[in-house]
């Protein structure tokens, strides 16, 4: 399905119960009718952090195991604002847009993920060459992610070169997940982002910032990734229904897959860039050379004209977003891997190349997830 964008902006509706007062308009991207939004605060990001605090450790990349009970839900399981449902061209499963004439945009996109059982990393090398180099880009992070990240969620919420999207709060295999159970891993997500942003908000060193930037912080996760890529209706009306529009992507360099040289990796891209791609990357620790390909990929692209804006700004900007019914990597039924992987069904023997994925630079294929 593609169909013509022309709803922007929609609004967020009020809360349910009656609870703290609504976000001001500013705090809402997509209700900016001239694309003038922002998604944090540069005076609050310096205000709350140090440079080096800001800059991380190489030691954050760490995979650690999780601890007992990790799993358990957030101190608030339901969000207590929430968006207005999208309109019909921004419904189902987005893959790139086609931007109006002549405009080379593009969205860099990072999963944060993090699965049962593990406590994943930060890979600062990723988060600071954007910051160094100005590079718009959107971050989805698991709600568990958050959880165990708090300071650097935090500091990636207040900065106002990146948006923050729901990658769902366990990292779970959606398309094999009841109803009741994809909506707690949407809203757990939702929630626990709201609780940090109170705890920023509350600090003095925000505070002293005023009024106006902290509302330049939006009050929600923006958008949505569905783990794997792996997705089912009910989950996608779900989405449409909470006014998150489910991202999935059009360029896939398979870093955390396969471990490609950096060089590998950047000429992926730059084989396959074009304008209104959404291209995915990992930043928690799970991506090979994923920090060191961006020195080599970066200025590349802009030489070759290419801007870069988060999928917020992609979106609003977009002639025609490209949306499906489905998920799937790179070609319908690409990710059913994962299902079996994951016990939710058996392969038909003739069906079993769908457990590899050739690797886009060698053609290798082995199964993997
Ligand atoms: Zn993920």
């Amino acid at each position: 399905m593609c169909l013509v964008l022309t709803l922007f902006p929609f609004p967020l509706l009020p809360a349910e119960n009656p609870g703290p007062p609504p976000p001001p308009k500013s705090a809402d991207p997509l209700l900016s009718p001239t694309g003038d939004f922002s998604f944090g605060s540069e005076s609050i990001l310096k205000a709350c952090w140090t440079e080096k605090e800001l800059r991380g450790s190489p030691e954050d990349k760490k995979d650690r195991p999780a601890p007992p009970g990790s799993s358990g839900p957030p101190e608030r399981i339901k969000p207590k604002n929430r968006r207005a449902p999208l309109p019909v061209e921004l419904q189902g499963s987005i893959r790139s847009v086609q931007p109006p004439d002549g405009e080379k945009i593009l969205a860099l996109t990072f999963d944060l993920c993090e699965s049962h059982g593990e406590i994943s990393g930060y890979d600062a090398g990723v988060v600071n060459y954007l910051r160094e180099n100005g590079i718009r880009a959107t971050f989805f992070m698991g709600g568990r992610w958050m959880r165990d990240h708090p300071e650097k969620a935090l500091q990636l919420m207040a900065d106002p070169l990146f948006e923050i999207g729901n990658h769902t709060w366990s990292h779970r295999n959606l398309r094999k997940r009841t109803l009741g159970k994809i909506k707690e891993e949407i809203l757990w997500t939702q929630a626990e982002y709201e609780l940090l942003r109170e705890k920023l908000t509350a600090r003095t060193c925000a505070q002293n910032a005023g009024q106006a930037e902290l509302d330049k912080i939006p009050a929600l996760p923006l958008a949505f990734r569905f783990p794997f890529g792996t997705c089912k209706p009910g989950a996608l009306k779900f989405l449409a229904d909470s006014g998150l529009p489910a991202i999935q992507w059009n360029l896939v360099a398979d870093d955390a897959g396969y471990d490609h040289t950096a060089a590998q990796l950047a000429r992926i891209i730059l084989r396959e860039a074009r304008p209104g791609a959404i291209v995915v990357l990992h930043a928690n620790g799970h991506g090979y050379n994923t920090a060191e390909a961006l020195p080599l990929l970066i200025p590349e692209l802009r030489k070759a004209g290419f801007e870069f804006v988060t999928v917020t700004g992609l979106l609003t900007r977009a002639r025609k977003v490209s949306n499906y019914s489905d998920c799937f990597e790179l070609k319908p039924g690409d990710n059913y891997r994962y299902d079996f992987i994951t016990g939710v069904r058996a392969l038909p023997p003739q069906r079993k190349d769908r457990m590899v994925f050739p690797s886009p630079v060698t053609g290798e294929r082995k199964p993997r997830i």
